[in-house]
């Protein structure tokens, strides 16, 4: 997930609404949304207008385009429909899984707007994977698929890198796709699990792991960096201050925390040293304002492709440079949303999964239109910009949309 932990969901979970000042304001006053209550927008008649307040309407005339269906069938292979309960400092623990929907519910979207297959990444493991496949994957068959994750509590046990390796034969066997790395690997995850020093992205340890995901046909969906601001102090140079504003435990700034290069170099000497485990890198990469390091690291690595989810605001804002990418990389480029169901992915506008969502990455792929909101929210949840949209040719736009990820998952034509 975009910078998400299964302890933000959790946290959506529990407060039940969160929508009220998610996306609007970062300041502590509040937002004036022109509903009435709370204070008047500043600026009316001081002349000062604080930035918290300022929703700026777009006057551009320009084409609109409503892209109620995609041109061709999607597989969306990065959403969370599901998150283990417990947590110790933001590393999952335990086999319990919470379900944030049901199959059903998941698929009324999925055929209002042309889905064919979900990936849900965060199945967990154990006995709570096993009842996720059973509700979800066995539920509606070929219509979502869970991947599972590692068996991070266990991490204590000197056999820990056998367990672990065990655990994916054992998740395959249940029915999991797939498994799925969050950026507890790199950021959260420690020597004591919460305490002592962090675990870096490549450490021996999980070998036998990502060669067993290799063994099983289970492809690695892998997030372990986010956008480079995060790396950065949260000050008035910072573009993602609003974001950060909102979710200030998604800084990865000072303390004990590696740098953004760091991650990024770990990261590089893992997909060097398992050349047999294909690995899917999320958020484009984890470097989506990169495209020529994105490039780079594809050239030098085969086993590796990406994924769009939650990064069509970085993309869209690059669209002459995005356009190239797209047409150097179309095979290796697969349609993600990072979609987390409501109401915990109201804290994520970018993220929600909910019709307008899709509409808006369907718009960005397809279209020509220019400057258009990359969430729907009221104020950019990510930066304060707009995108313009990519236009892609059909032969490309059926590679994302569904052939890459059909190849990668092993799924029959
Ligand atoms: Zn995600």
């Amino acid at each position: 997930m975009n910078g998400w932990s299964r302890r933000d969901c959790m946290k959506a979970l529990g407060s039940g609404a969160l929508g009220a000042g998610v996306a609007g304001s970062v300041a502590a006053s509040p937002r004036s949304d022109g509903g009435g209550g709370g204070r008047p927008p500043a600026g009316a008649s001081d002349g000062a207008l604080a930035l918290s307040d300022f929703q700026p309407r777009s006057m551009l005339h320009v084409k609109e385009t409503k892209v109620a269906s995609p041109r061709f069938p999607v597989i969306d292979v990065h959403t969370h429909l599901s998150f283990t309960r417990s947590d110790k400092k933001g590393v999952s623990v335990g086999e319990e899984v919470a379900r944030l929907i049901t199959a059903n519910e998941a698929v009324a979207v999925m055929d209002r707007k042309g889905i064919r297959t979900l990936v849900n990444l965060t199945g967990g493991s154990g006995a709570g994977l096993e009842a996720t496949v059973k509700a979800f994957d066995q539920a509606v068959p070929g219509r979502i698929l869970t991947c599972t994750e590692p068996i991070y509590g266990q991490f204590l046990d000197p056999r820990y890198p056998q367990l672990q390796a065990d655990a994916i034969g054992k998740a395959h066997a249940a029915g999991a796709r797939g498994l799925k790395i969050t950026k507890t690997l790199g950021l959260y995850l420690r020597e004591r699990i919460d305490e002592g020093p962090l675990v870096k992205v490549d450490d021996r340890r999980f070998d036998p792991m990502w060669e067993a995901c290799a063994a099983h046909g289970f492809p690695v969906f892998i997030h372990v960096a986010d956008p480079e601001a995060f790396f950065l102090p949260i000050d008035r140079f910072n573009e993602r201050w609003d974001e950060l504003g909102h979710h200030p435990d998604w800084s990865f700034h000072g303390r004990d925390f590696p740098s953004f290069k760091e991650v990024m170099d770990a990261r590089d000497r893992l997909f060097a040293r398992h050349p047999k485990t294909q690995f899917l890198a999320l958020h484009v990469g984890h470097d989506a304002e990169n495209l020529a390091f994105v490039g780079e690291s594809l050239d030098r690595f085969p086993n590796m492709t990406v994924e769009l989810g939650a990064r069509i605001g970085e993309l869209g804002r690059q669209p002459r440079t995005a356009r190239r990418f797209f047409d150097r990389y179309q095979d290796r480029i697969l349609f993600g949303t990072d979609a987390v169901p409501p109401p915990a992915g109201e804290a994520t506008p970018q993220q929600v999964f909910k019709d307008a969502l899709y509409e808006i990455y369907y718009r960005f792929l397809e279209t020509e239109d220019e400057y258009f909101d990359y969430a729907p929210a009221p104020v950019p949840p990510q930066g304060r910009w707009c995108i313009y949209g990519l236009g892609l040719p059909d032969a490309v736009l059926k590679k994302v949309y569904h052939e890459n990820a059909m190849r990668l998952l092993g799924l029959p034509a």
